[in-house]
């Protein structure tokens, strides 16, 4: 029997979602907000971890092609004091492939292969319950039927309130994201400074982060405690009724530069340079959902990912996003008839929100010692996760 399944979302867990249920010769229908692959650029890079991020993709069958494009030197790291003296200088060994790193959009191209998602079909609305199924209402005003509807659409889910009246909030820490073109050449000072991987400066209730990706492409988050209107003129609350999840571009870029550099001020001018020299300013306010996020489990609706469980970039969202893609796959494969189906979704839903929960609280910890009071502590946290 063919359940009649839709995944809102084109993000790493929709995609792993539908990869790995298509595998397993099952249709699967995307619904995708935006109107193409290439619509907004798709952000910075990720590492994979081998028991998550890469497991999904070889349940997905994708694991060699992940291999050939990943960047293992990538999971290079380096940290500085903020007068740019270097504390910890950690390379991978030779033949590491537990956390190489690949850029969003590389991964994204990867998983979308022989996919048929369907773009520009933002959804506003799931009432479960209806006669005929889940019904799926769009922006556009059309509306369709499902047995199954995973909300796989992030942190400003659509899907979530059908089932969980939770909704993000604000840590009281944001990130502004900015970025540096082909550093080799540009930039050669930079491009020693940052390395093959990540560097990252902490001071006091502030850090610099800073990752290559590939093709000469480095990203800078600047991460500082702050209230939500820290600059003049932002009006998050309008974007997220407009429902973008986007963050909210500071468009006055010499103006956010200067911002930015006086709340930096003090540190070495080299790690400023990375400031001064950057392009376009992406403010990211970093948002959660409750820690232990769970409903009540509603028949033919669940969520996956960031719907499920926003929580700090701490290099793990995306990773569990596509374990658990692929995971809802296998067992909605396994599952031949609608009470089968519905089993199957609620005892994935309570393996999901064990880990998740797990997880949210380690990032939470965390993000709470990188942008700390005492620098020390991020030194510390690292030591604790890589020892050298
Ligand atoms: C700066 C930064 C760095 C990060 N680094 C890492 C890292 O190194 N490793 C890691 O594991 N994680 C990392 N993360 C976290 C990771 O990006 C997220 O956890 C991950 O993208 C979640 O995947 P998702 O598919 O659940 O949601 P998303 O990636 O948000 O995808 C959701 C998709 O749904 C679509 N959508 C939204 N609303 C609708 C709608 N109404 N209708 C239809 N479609 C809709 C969106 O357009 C999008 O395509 C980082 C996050 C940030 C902000």
């Amino acid at each position: 029997m063919r359940h009649r399944i839709a995944v809102i979302g084109a993000g790493p867990a929709g995609l792993t979602f539908a990869c790995v249920l298509r595998r397993h010769g099952h249709p699967v229908t995307i619904l995708e907000r935006d109107p193409a692959p290439d619509a907004r650029p798709p952000g910075g890079t990720l590492d994979l971890h081998e028991r998550m991020g890469q497991l999904a993709l070889g349940k997905a069958g994708l694991l060699a092609e992940f291999q050939a494009l990943s960047r293992p030197e990538g999971q290079a790291m380096r940290i500085l004091d903020t007068d740019g003296t270097v504390l910890r200088d950690w390379q991978p060994r030779p033949g590491d492939q537990a956390n190489p790193e690949i850029d969003r959009g590389q991964l994204r191209d990867l998983l979308l292969g022989p996919l048929d998602v369907q773009w520009g079909r933002g959804v506003t609305e799931v009432v479960p319950g209806a006669r005929d199924g889940v019904l799926v209402r769009f922006a556009d005003g059309r509306q369709e039927t499902f047995d199954l509807v995973i909300g796989a659409d992030g942190a400003w889910s659509r899907v979530r309130p059908a089932i969980s009246s939770a909704t993000p909030h604000y840590t009281g820490i944001t990130s502004v994201e900015t970025s540096l073109d082909d550093v080799d050449t540009r930039h050669p000072d930079l491009a020693r400074l940052v390395g093959d991987g990540s560097m990252a400066v902490y001071g006091v209730n502030r850090a610099l982060v800073a990752q290559r990706n590939s093709g000469g492409h480095v990203k800078v988050y600047a991460q500082f405690r702050a209230p939500l209107d820290w600059h003049t003129g932002l009006d998050r609350r309008a974007d997220m009724d407009a429902g973008m999840d986007a963050g909210l571009d500071l468009a006055d870029v010499e103006a956010a530069r200067s911002s930015l550099l006086a709340l930096f001020d003090g540190w070495a001018a080299p790690v400023l340079d990375l400031l001064r020299h950057s392009t376009a300013f992406v403010h990211r306010p970093l948002y959660v959902l409750p820690v232990s996020h769970t409903w009540a489990h509603v028949p033919g609706v669940t969520l996956l990912g960031d719907a499920a469980h926003l929580m700090p970039p701490l290099g793990v969202g995306a990773n569990l996003a596509m374990l658990e893609g692929a995971e809802l796959a296998e067992s909605v494969a396994a599952a031949p008839g609608p009470g089968d189906l519905d089993e199957a979704v609620r005892a994935f839903e309570e393996q999901m929100w064990t880990r998740a929960g797990r997880w949210a609280e380690i990032t939470m910890a965390g993000l709470e010692r990188l942008v700390s009071p005492d620098p020390t502590e991020a030194l510390a946290l690292f030591d604790e996760v890589q020892p050298s």
